[in-house]
C-alpha cells in the first residue's frame, strides 16, 4: 500500500513551485481520533466520516484511541468496528490529548494520517479538500480555525497573545496561533515525527518543528456536539508551560536578564548612598527602602528559582524515559470474529 514515490515532477500551485512526489491515486488512509469520555459523539461520528473517507479511497482505517475514557467510549469503538473499518487503541489511562495523538500516530498505518477531535468540531466536509492539497503535492494541510466563537474572549486572547509569544520566542519555529491538530499528514511527516525522542509532547510545536511543505486551509470550527471539553484553564495552563519549555528558553535568559538588571540598579543605588554619605553623612537609617529592596530581590529570585524549577522538571522527565502513554488493550476491525485482543 506504499505511495508510489521517486517520480518527482514539478507543478506550480498558488504561485508556488512545488517539488513533490508523484501521488498514488488510492492511498491507504488512516484517521486518528483521540477520544475521552466521547460515547456522545462517536457513534454518529463514525459512520459519517467513514462515508467521506469512501469517496477518497477504497481503502482506510479510522484509529480510535480511547485516552481511558470513563464512559463507553472503548465499547461503543468495538461496536462500530462490526460494520467500519475501525480499530481501537484504549490507553490504560488518561494520558492527556498529546500523548493519545502520539499513540494514535504509532499506530496507524495509512500513507496518509488524518487527524481530528471526535467531538465534530472538525468539520469532516473539509477532509476532501486536505486531501486534494495532498494530491497536489503538499506534505501537511492543517486547518486554520476561522472564528473561536465556542471559547471565551479571555481564553481567545491568553491563546493569541501565547502563539505570538512562542514563535517569537523559538523564532526558529513559527506557530501558527488558530491552527491546531486538524491536519493531514503524510507518510513522511509521521516518520519525521516518530524519530523525535522527547517525551513532553507539545504537538503544535513538534509538526512545526519538523517543517515539510505546509499549507494552512481556514476552517468553520463547529460547536462540540455532545460531553464536555476534556481542557479546564488549569491543563491549558500546563499546556502552555509545556509549549514554552519545550521550544524556548526564553524565559531562563530573561531570568538572566533580570538579574543583570536588578544587580547593575543595585550597583547604582550603592553609589548614590555611599556619595550622599560622604556629602550629607549618615542620616536615618531608610528601612522602607531596605525592606522594599529586599522583597522585590527575594521576590525575582524565587521567580528565577520558579522558571529553573520548571526546566529542571522537564530534563527530569525526559531522563526518566517512561512512555509518553501505555497501551492497554488493542481491538481491530480485523479481529471481528474474536473476542477483545490483548496486546
Ligand atoms: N481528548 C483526549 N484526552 C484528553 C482530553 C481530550 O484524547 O485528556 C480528546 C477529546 O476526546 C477530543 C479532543 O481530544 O477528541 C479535543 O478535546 P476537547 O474537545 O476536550 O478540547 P477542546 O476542543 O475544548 O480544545
Ligand atoms: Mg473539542
Amino acid at each position: 500500500m506504499a505511495v508510489q514515490r521517486g517520480n518527482k515532477a514539478t507543478e506550480k500551485i498558488a504561485g508556488e513551485l512545488l517539488l513533490y512526489h508523484a501521488r498514488t491515486q488510492a492511498p491507504f488512509i488512516s484517521c486518528v481520533l483521540p477520544a475521552y469520555n466521547e460515547s456522545g459523539n462517536l457513534g454518529s461520528l463514525i459512520p459519517l466520516l467513514a462515508k467521506q473517507l469512501e469517496t477518497l479511497s477504497p481503502t482506510y482505517e479510522i484509529v480510535i484511541v480511547d485516552d481511558g475514557s470513563r464512559d463507553a467510549t472503548a465499547a461503543i469503538a468495538v461496536q462500530l468496528a462490526a460494520d467500519h473499518p475501525v480499530r481501537l487503541i484504549q490507553l490504560a489511562r488518561n494520558f492527556g490529548k498529546e500523548s493519545a495523538l502520539t499513540a494514535g500516530i504509532d499506530h496507524a498505518r495509512g500513507d496518509i494520517l488524518i487527524l481530528m477531535d471526535a467531538d465534530f468540531q472538525h468539520p469532516i466536509e473539509t477532509i476532501p479538500l486536505f486531501f486534494s492539497y495532498w494530491q497536489q503535492g503538499y506534505d501537511m494541510v492543517y486547518g486554520i480555525r476561522t472564528d473561536r466563537h465556542d471559547e471565551s474572549a479571555i481564553k481567545r486572547n491568553l491563546t493569541n497573545w501565547f502563539y505570538s509569544f512562542l514563535t517569537r520566542a523559538s523564532n526558529t519555529v513559527p506557530i501558527e496561533p488558530n491552527a491546531g491538530d486538524f491536519r493531514l499528514l503524510d507518510r513522511s511527516v509521521v516518520e519525521a515525527l516518530q524519530k523525535l525522542p522527547e517525551r513532553t509532547r507539545f504537538m503544535k510545536g513538534l509538526y512545526s518543528w519538523v517543517g515539510f511543505k505546509s499549507v494552512g486551509i481556514p476552517y468553520h470550527v463547529e460547536s462540540r456536539k455532545a460531553g464536555q471539553s476534556g481542557f479546564n484553564f488549569w491543563r491549558l495552563l500546563e499546556l502552555a508551560v509545556t509549549g514554552i519549555t519545550s521550544f524556548t528558553s526564553l524565559p531562563l535568559r530573561f531570568c538572566s536578564g533580570a538579574g543583570a538588571a536588578v544587580s547593575l540598579l543595585s550597583i547604582l543605588y550603592g553609589c548614590y548612598i555611599t556619595l550622599r554619605t560622604l556629602i550629607y553623612g549618615v542620616d536615618l537609617p531608610g528601612w522602607a527602602t531596605l525592606v522594599a529592596g529586599m522583597s522585590f530581590l527575594s521576590g525575582i529570585q524565587l521567580l528565577a528559582i520558579g522558571i529553573l524549577g520548571e526546566y529542571i522538571a522537564k530534563i527530569f522527565i525526559e531522563v526518566k524515559q517512561r512512555p509518553t502513554y501505555v497501551v492497554g488493550r488493542y481491538y481491530s476491525y480485523e479481529d471481528r470474529q474474536q473476542d477483545l485482543t490483548r496486546p
